[in-house]
């Protein structure tokens, strides 16, 4: 029964992934997520049930349309997989149902906004919104925090991220201010304060690197949900641990 609610989450979470691909390059363009029906963004043929299995269809036509041989965008596979192994390790780490909702939507929600941030230096407000009800309702449903700290979470990511992209002059866009709310509101406010700095931390680092190595030039934007990818997901994951680790260190 385990090994089956295992593979059930991961391939649940590679199937959703690759229609967060969809929405992700979609709904910033403003095309409809349904029509056309997926095609080949070089020769437009219309894609088969072959060419539409998560993961094992891009490994399987080696990364290439099979009419015309162009190059499909490792984006896919990558997010699809992504998905999938989160899912997955949502389900791993979860002590409940709750728990494990609760990852499977914060990775929803960072998915989509990958694709569209890397696709198109974009954080869309309708797909924002979207989560914003569906965070709600979930807060209504399922107590894993108090309401309050739901609210403070909002708060708190809005106000921090705001008062970032006042300094900053723009270095930070409205769209990561309105992200860290409604995440806030689904993660609480401690979470969303640790996964602000470890955005941050992430960033510096990676972006400190790129500059050294010559991969990132000086004063090019560059794409910041990555890092509150990987900031948030630690924050989420790993939080409660880190933030014990830190108090035994201090006191
Ligand atoms: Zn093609």
């Amino acid at each position: 029964m385990y090994s089956y609610i295992v593979l059930y989450s991961f391939l649940l979470g590679i199937t959703l992934g690759s229609f967060y691909n969809v929405i992700g390059l979609r709904v910033p363009a403003g095309q409809s997520i349904i029509m056309p029906p997926s095609h080949c963004p070089s020769c437009g043929r219309r894609l088969t049930i072959l060419d539409l299995i998560p993961v094992f269809s891009y490994i399987f036509l080696g990364g290439k349309c099979r009419t015309c041989h162009s190059k499909i965008s490792l984006l896919y596979p990558i997010i699809e997989a992504g998905t999938g192994f989160l899912f997955l390790f949502s389900f791993l780490r979860a002590t409940s149902i709750e728990e494990m909702l609760c990852g499977w939507l914060l990775v929803s929600l960072l998915m989509i906004m990958l694709v569209s941030d890397l696709e198109y230096m974009l954080i869309p407000d309708k797909i924002l919104m979207f989560f914003l009800i569906l965070f709600t309702i979930f807060r209504i449903i399922y107590h894993t925090n108090p309401w309050w700290d739901a609210l403070a979470g909002m708060a708190t990511g809005f106000a921090l991220l705001a008062l970032i992209a006042l300094i900053s002059h723009g270095g930070m866009g409205g769209g990561d201010v309105k992200l860290f709310a409604v995440m806030g509101l689904l993660v609480g406010m401690k979470l969303v304060i640790l996964g602000f700095f470890l955005s941050a931390f992430f960033g510096a680092i990676i972006g400190i690197g790129g500059l050294i190595l010559g991969f990132i030039k000086h004063r090019q934007p560059v794409p910041f949900v990555p890092f509150i990818v990987l900031g948030m997901l630690t924050s989420f994951f790993f939080g409660d641990r880190l933030i014990a680790f830190y108090l035994n260190l201090t006191f």
